[in-house]
């Protein structure tokens, strides 16, 4: 048993509910706090001095300097296992040229999968731990990672042995998605229907085989899969014991829609979702992921992410890091600058890349700071917590603890 502390605030984000609006006035502040943790998990958050009184046995890890401390973030949608670099599609995309004219000049998701195809595992382990320790440097100690650049069976597999072989090397935890489903490969001969018929018969049963993920993405999109025939797959990948999430409304709306009636566990992206639509995803138990990462790299729209919660829906905020459309990775200045334009309180925009994005990743055991939690804690050198948004990103963390031990 430890006592860590004393923090000049803590932010335990207790007692909130799991979705809709939330105001600041509602957030939990303990002054001079300290966090009381055993075997990796909070026993108990309180008043330092009280603590330190109570359990006058144990040890006490000081912290020096006035610093705020709050959950450790959960990053719920990211695709950073990959090859290569898409420095020329954003120069071409902001000169104004079109999607097909990307591609067309070798660029485009179809870039990037033959540049991981082409990478080693070992390459791949490199480049994936040096993002997730970027990650993790934010204070964002749950990372999930999507598949989705390999699009066969050999490299499918390839990336998602990456990803668990990732995980012996890093005390964050990592939640891998199988997102073959991200687009028909160009090297693919048959129908897209018959590609993701492929991805149920063919790479499903082998991660399942050797346990590699339990979460199956698709893209429905003009340019991806259509809605129909990825209603299908979902059922299908979910009869087969897959959760399921959804890239969904990203440039056309409908998708949000499928991924509530197949049971989804978080739709993402949302920019073009329509009021109709919001009112049906607010009602249901999938999460809205907003990515302003993607629309910071497209100069596209935002999620309507205040609609969401005014509907009583569940926000999550992530990074979408990506090659493509969402480069930069940091999740706390896009979740800042949404804030900024979609006016949410730092209530909201905390829950969103807190407990709400670990619910959405079927994790309850962290995001709040409170007894029988993973103690998974950041804390920044200041003296009040709405710093953090406030400097949209460059008031760095300071400290990071996972289960209880800084890292
Ligand atoms: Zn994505």
């Amino acid at each position: 048993m430890k006592l860590i502390g004393p923090f000049k605030q803590i932010v335990t984000l207790a007692n909130l509910p799991l979705r809709g609006k939330l105001s600041d006035e509602q957030l939990e502040i303990i002054p001079d706090g300290g966090i009381l943790v055993k075997d990796g998990t909070i026993l108990k958050t309180g008043n330092f001095s009280a603590l330190k009184a109570e359990f006058s046995e144990i040890e006490i890890e000081e912290i020096k300097g006035e610093q705020v401390c709050l959950p450790a973030f959960t990053d719920s949608h990211t695709h950073i296992c990959f090859g290569g670099n898409r420095a020329n599609d954003f120069a071409l995309r902001n000169a104004g040229k079109t999607y097909l004219e990307i591609a067309e000049s070798g660029g485009g998701i179809w870039s990037s999968v033959l540049h991981t195809r082409k990478a080693t595992e070992d390459e791949l382990l490199q480049t994936v731990l040096e993002r997730i320790n970027f990650l993790i440097a934010l204070g964002i100690t749950t990372i999930e990672i999507k598949s989705g650049y390999g699009l066969d069976v050999e490299n499918e597999l390839k990336m998602l042995r990456v990803i668990k072989k990732a995980q012996s090397f890093t005390k964050a935890t990592l939640v891998p998605t199988c997102l073959s489903a991200h687009l028909k490969p160009k090297d693919f001969t048959g129908s897209s229907e018959e590609y993701l018929e492929y991805i149920i018969d063919e790479i499903l049963p082998k991660i399942k085989a050797e346990n590699l993920a339990k979460r199956v993405d698709i893209f429905i999109e003009k340019s991806a899969f259509l809605p129909e025939e990825s209603r299908n797959f979902l059922l299908k990948a979910k009869e087969i014991g897959f959760e399921i999430t959804v890239h969904a409304d990203q440039f056309t709306s409908g998708s949000s829609r499928i991924a509530v009636e197949v049971g989804a566990k978080s739709a993402d992206h949302l920019e073009a979702t329509i009021d109709e639509d919001i009112e049906f995803l607010a009602k249901s138990n999938t999460v809205a992921t907003a990515l302003p990462g993607a629309s910071l790299g497209l100069g596209e729209k935002f999620t309507p992410a205040r609609k969401i919660l005014d509907a009583g829906g569940i926000l999550a905020i992530a990074s979408d890091w990506n090659p493509g459309s969402a480069p930069m990775g940091n999740l706390i200045t896009q979740a800042s600058i949404l804030a900024t334009f979609e006016k949410l309180s730092t209530a909201e925009v905390l829950a969103g890349i807190t407990f709400r994005s670990a619910f959405a990743l079927n994790l309850e055991d962290r995001g709040i700071l409170e007894n029988g939690k993973k103690a998974d804690f950041i804390t920044f050198k200041t003296d009040n917590f709405q710093n953090i948004l406030y400097h949209q990103g460059s008031l760095k963390a300071e400290h990071i603890f996972i289960d209880g031990e800084k890292v």
